[in-house]
């Protein structure tokens, strides 16, 4: 449930039960007021009723006391016209003791009935439709009573009723006969149906009826209505109410609703764009404290995310470029020294190190192959590193990689003089066919944060990827290696050597310096391989190589020309220098028998073909065939000996 429908039912329910709540107890209590107000005005009215009636008896009776002092002062005729006259009374007479009339006046109350039979009011009368009351007359000599009556008639109580003096309709009944009504006919007619043979409060349709039941006094049943405060009025008015109340609420807390929540749903709004990744978007400032501080909070981890991106993106475009250096690097070079420091080029920016080494070399005692920001970082440059020695040399020594703070902690971090000794190191071995050939190291971090398992564990990858090129640079040298040189001897092959006196003859021809060549050639080398085998030959030949070797200078190349016939070039050298040495070579190789062990010792001897640049020949092919016709007449004059071409 969103939050804007939480509030609005909160909202709603704290608006509607209140207004739910005054329109039922309204409801419940403003009928019942109501039921007593027209109770009371209820009662009032019969009140009203009642006495007027009672007062009207006791009006007539002074009337009819007045009736008879008069008749006595003027004429009876004059006192009961005078009584009619001046409206006391509807009708009043005098009366002798047998009920004759002596005069009389107005009309007569209730027709048929003789005026000595009319009722007293004050006595008890009865319901006759009229209020009469008669008085004794004392000291007349003729009249015995004076009678004075009013017709109760309709007119007579609308009186009442326009003198303000009832609120509601009146209705005198004698049983059910209607003596006089404030209603009309039919209204009159259906409460007296309603009231019949009722007492107290009758309820009749929409009204409500009062029944008082004869007095002494009053000898009609006196029913007083109003108008009831039907509920069904009263009703549909609450529920009128309550449903505009509603309405209203409704709008109210619609209203209250959208505007609290829409900074919220503002806010998630942005929060979202942020979130799909739209580091551009925006919020407008919010009037509410809350919602302000976590718009305020939101950009702050925007501007973090975007300058996250940023060095995400540098990191990355780093990365790619490292990687595209490394990668061609590592697939296009045969050079170590080209290699190395491209690997640790490459460790430096993919790790954010401030400086680094490559070790390489042989197990026990390695060299450094490339660094990078040490003196910068005012570390120690490693000279060499011995295996075991230190904590570059403990990785070599171990093969395990190190990670941590120099000169403190475990005791595998405490360097020596001759290495790095402070900040943070990771280490790593680089390996070359399954054996530790140096180590890839980096110090102290540009961030200033410790290296952390993962940069171990880049820097790791990183270490394999250059083993896996110094196998291949390792690889291609052997190749080239092989191509070079003669598998059973180790010396230079054909190939080597052409390149080799080619080269010589140029440098020579240029500089107009010395050179020589020497042919040599086995004595009856074939029947050295008859006698004992071709294996014994072989052995005889890398002897032979051994032993030619010892008596030349590193400079010279000493090469299989073919067969069992090897050539030395000799730069530098005059024919002079030449023959001296095809003589020491003449006599290392027969001074003492070859011996190989479990076989006889053999007897070798060599003959040496010796020719002079550029005396003997200018060229490569010329000076060759020179030193092979050398070697021939050699061969002819008995062997075991050099010569030198025959002009
Ligand atoms: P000379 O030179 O004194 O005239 O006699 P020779 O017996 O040395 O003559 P030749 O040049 O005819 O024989 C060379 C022999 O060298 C033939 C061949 O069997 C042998 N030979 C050539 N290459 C090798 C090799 O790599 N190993 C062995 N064991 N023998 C070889
Ligand atoms: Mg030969
Ligand atoms: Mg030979």
């Amino acid at each position: 449930m969103s939050l804007r429908s939480k509030l609005w039912l909160v909202l709603g329910a704290l608006f509607l039960v209140p207004l739910v709540v005054g329109v039922l107890v309204l409801a419940l209590a403003v009928p019942q007021v109501k039921d007593d107000q027209l109770r009371s005005s209820l009662a009032t009215d019969q009140a009203v009723v009642v006495d007027e009636l009672t007062s009207q008896c006791r009006g007539l009776g002074q009337t009819a006391r007045l009736v008879g002092f008069e008749s006595s002062a003027s004429t009876p005729t004059e006192a009961t016209a005078m009584a009619v006259d001046t409206g006391s009374a509807s009708y009043a007479a005098l009366l002798r003791a047998d009920g004759s009339v002596i005069a009389q006046a107005g009309t007569p109350p209730v027709q048929g009935v003789a005026p000595l039979a009319l009722p007293s009011c004050s006595k008890g009368g009865k319901a006759s439709g009229a209020v009469t009351e008669r008085v004794a007359v004392a000291g007349l000599p003729t009249a015995a009573f004076a009678v004075a009556a009013r017709r109760l008639d309709s007119a007579y109580l609308r009186n009442l009723q326009t003198s303000d003096r009832l609120s509601g309709q009146v209705v005198l009944l004698d049983g059910r006969s209607v003596i006089a009504s404030t209603a009309d006919a039919s209204t009159t007619r259906k409460i007296a149906d309603a009231v019949d043979g009722k007492s107290g409060i009758v309820t009749v349709g929409g009204w409500i009826a009062r029944v008082g039941p004869p007095t002494t006094q009053v000898p009609y049943r006196v029913v007083v209505t109003t108008a009831s405060g039907s509920t069904s009025s009263t009703t549909g008015l609450f529920v009128l109410i309550l449903l505009a109340g509603a309405v209203v609420a409704g709008v109210l807390v619609t209203f209250v609703a959208r505007r609290l929540t829409q900074p919220m749903a503002d806010l998630a709004a942005y929060a979202e764009r942020v979130a799909r990744g739209d580091l551009d978007a925006s919020i407008a400032e919010s009037e509410d404290a809350e919602v302000r501080r976590v718009s305020e909070a939101f950009k702050v981890v925007q501007t973090d995310l975007r300058s996250n991106e940023n060095e995400l993106e540098q990191s990355r475009a780093d990365l790619r470029e490292s990687l595209e250096r490394i990668g061609k690097t590592l697939t296009s070079t045969h050079d170590l020294d080209g290699l190395l420091p491209v690997v640790l080029d490459a460790a430096v920016v993919v790790l954010h190190a401030r400086a680094g080494v490559v070790l390489y070399g042989g197990p026990d005692q390695l060299e450094v192959a490339a660094v990078t920001g040490l003196t910068e970082a005012g570390l120690v440059a490693p000279v060499g590193v011995a295996a075991g020695r230190g904590v570059l040399g403990q990785v070599i020594a171990s093969g395990e990689g190190v990670r941590g703070t120099l000169g403190s902690g475990p005791t595998d971090l405490h360097p020596i003089d001759t290495e790095p000794g402070t900040g943070e190191i990771v280490a790593v071995p680089l390996r070359s066919m399954g054996n530790v050939v140096g180590a890839i190291a980096l110090y102290g971090r540009v961030d200033g944060r410790a290296f952390d398992h993962d940069d171990e564990d880049a820097l790791g990858t990183l270490a394999s990827q250059a083993s896996t090129a110094i196998d291949n640079v390792q690889l291609h040298q052997e190749a080239q290696r092989l191509s070079t040189t003669d598998a059973l001897t180790g010396l230079w092959n054909f190939r080597y050597l052409s390149m080799s006196l080619g080269r010589e003859i140029e440098r020579s021809t240029r500089f107009e310096r010395p050179l020589a060549v020497l042919m040599l050639d086995l004595d009856h080398f074939k029947q050295v391989n008859d006698s004992h085998g071709h294996a014994r030959g072989d052995a005889v030949l890398r002897e032979l190589a051994q032993r030619v070797q010892e008596q030349i200078r590193e400079v010279d190349t000493f090469a299989r020309y073919g067969g069992e016939e090897f050539v030395v070039v000799l730069p530098e050298t005059t024919m002079d220098g030449a023959t001296q040495l095809a003589d020491r070579i003449c006599h290392a190789v027969s001074r003492e028998p070859f011996v190989t062990e479990g076989e006889d010792p053999l007897d070798v001897t060599v003959s040496v073909g010796v020719a002079a640049f550029p005396d003997h020949g200018s060229s490569a092919a010329t000076l060759m065939r020179s030193a092979d016709k050398a070697l021939y007449i050699a061969k002819n004059a008995g062997r075991n000996r050099w010569q030198v071409p025959t002009s």
